[in-house]
């Protein structure tokens, strides 16, 4: 199905949008996360992306003896980077129980 151009009014939307059809007053967020889609962040589903997500949590390891491990939030839809949980060590008196 083909969609005619013409037999429309033409007014001053149609050639502010023209050039642009993403709307300024649409929420250009991602569906998903709610991500500002022009915000370039960390995507697990890229290589080297991922490379960088684990690049930092190593030097964190490296640096925060304290941090037992940190896990990457990631869209599973979208598989942007929201956030690193980190993972403290349990202090060893509270083991055991
Ligand atoms: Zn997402």
């Amino acid at each position: 199905m083909t969609k005619l151009k013409g037999n429309k009014p033409l007014d001053r939307d149609y050639f502010k949008y023209k050039d642009s059809p993403k709307r300024h007053d649409d929420t250009d967020v991602t569906s998903c996360c709610g991500l500002d889609v022009d915000h370039r962040v960390l995507n697990a589903k890229d290589k080297e992306d991922w490379v960088q997500i684990e690049n930092h949590i190593e030097d964190y390891l490296r640096d925060y003896k304290s941090t037992e491990s940190i896990i990457p939030i990631i869209c599973k839809d979208c598989g942007r980077l929201l956030e690193y949980i980190t993972i403290l060590k349990q202090d060893s008196t509270t083991l055991g129980d």
